[in-house]
């Protein structure tokens, strides 16, 4: 294996995608194959740069040994994608596929292999490979979208801001390994809705009833800041989400006012009814979205469980259980 396979998923040689180039039509049921150089070494975009640990190593729960980023359907516990799931490259080919997904497991497929934003997509496979934080050097990064996780037919639709370049970046589930999961999970395990009370690497055997979890953007940022192109983007997706779990759905919590407005674009998106004027992120507000049939699904709002707010005593172990209480 040479250096840029290293570097390179697996699959990529092999792997169908979505052509949208020219006027962006194919021909019904066309598929082509990435050419092998179309996906290349991640270069570095930030100053966080690390220690480069490109070798195979062990997940820490399996020790099978994984590339950094994980290619597709490589055995990573819970990765919902396979060498021939279909990527998108661009903003219309994340709203084509994400319009065409039929479960949010066919969604969580589409999300953990999109590259429709390439100063997202440089990012997280930077971190995953020559950024890793020191206490982790010794484990494979995920290094890809994080696709929701939990009941695929939930009461509970938890939006979240975006990965952690050392947390879901790393081991590729939502809010796990990091200590704004920490909080997530335990109030979750307090309220009933998961079956642990901590949330350390896929494969440990965590499980959410009623609730699911989707963030506003998939993949780890730089500085945790998304810029409105990347946000727009990704909220394909989330609007996929939303009308995939509507059905069964009786609230959505929005960590936090990217999450909330997120949600609202969405919902405005899909043609649900929103109060004008906007309702405003609080912690703890509420507005009711009324979708298309007539459902009524309560929007809550509660401060992100970012270590900046946990540690400052903005958002309180005692205000979390309200808010989900409240669900
Ligand atoms: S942020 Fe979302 S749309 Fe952009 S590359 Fe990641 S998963 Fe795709």
């Amino acid at each position: 294996m040479d250096f840029a396979d290293v570097h390179r998923p697996a699959d990529a040689r092999r792997r169908p995608h979505i052509n949208s180039g020219g006027d962006g039509e194919c021909p019904a049921g066309t598929e082509h194959v990435r050419p092998a150089g179309s996906v290349g070494r991640a270069e570095p975009v930030g100053d966080t740069i690390g220690q480069v640990t490109s070798s195979l190593l062990p997940h820490p729960v399996t020790a099978e040994p994984f590339e950094s980023p994980v290619p597709p359907g490589a055995g990573w516990p819970g990765d919902p994608a396979t060498p021939a799931t279909l990527v998108a490259t661009t903003t219309r080919e994340v709203e084509r596929l994400a319009g065409r997904a039929g479960s949010v497991a066919e969604l969580d497929a589409a999300v953990s292999v999109c590259r429709a934003c390439p100063r997202l997509v440089r990012w997280r496979e930077t971190v995953a490979t020559q950024g890793k934080r020191a206490s982790f050097a010794d484990q494979p990064y995920w290094g890809r979208p994080g696709p929701g996780f939990g009941d695929p037919q939930p009461e509970i639709l938890v939006v979240g801001l975006a990965p952690a370049a050392n947390g879901t970046n790393r081991t590729g589930r939502m809010f796990t390994g990091d200590r704004s999961g920490d909080w997530l999970y335990a109030a979750l395990h307090r309220a009933g809705y998961a079956s642990r009370p901590a949330s350390t690497h896929a494969g440990d055997g965590q499980v959410l009833t009623g609730v699911r979890i989707v963030a506003a953007v998939r993949c780890a940022p730089p500085a945790n800041k998304p810029d409105p192109a990347e946000r727009h983007t990704c909220g394909l997706w989330l609007d996929r989400d939303l009308a995939l779990t509507a059905p069964g759905l009786r609230s959505i919590l929005a960590l936090g006012a990217i999450a909330w407005d997120a949600t609202l674009a969405s919902a405005r998106r899909l043609g649900w009814t929103v109060r004008r004027p906007r309702p405003r992120f609080t912690h703890g507000g509420q507005t009711n979205l009324v979708t298309t049939t007539g459902q009524a699904i309560r929007l809550v709002g509660c401060y992100h469980v970012s270590q900046q707010n946990t540690f400052t005593g903005r958002l309180t172990e005692p205000m979390l259980d309200e808010v989900l209480a409240g669900l």
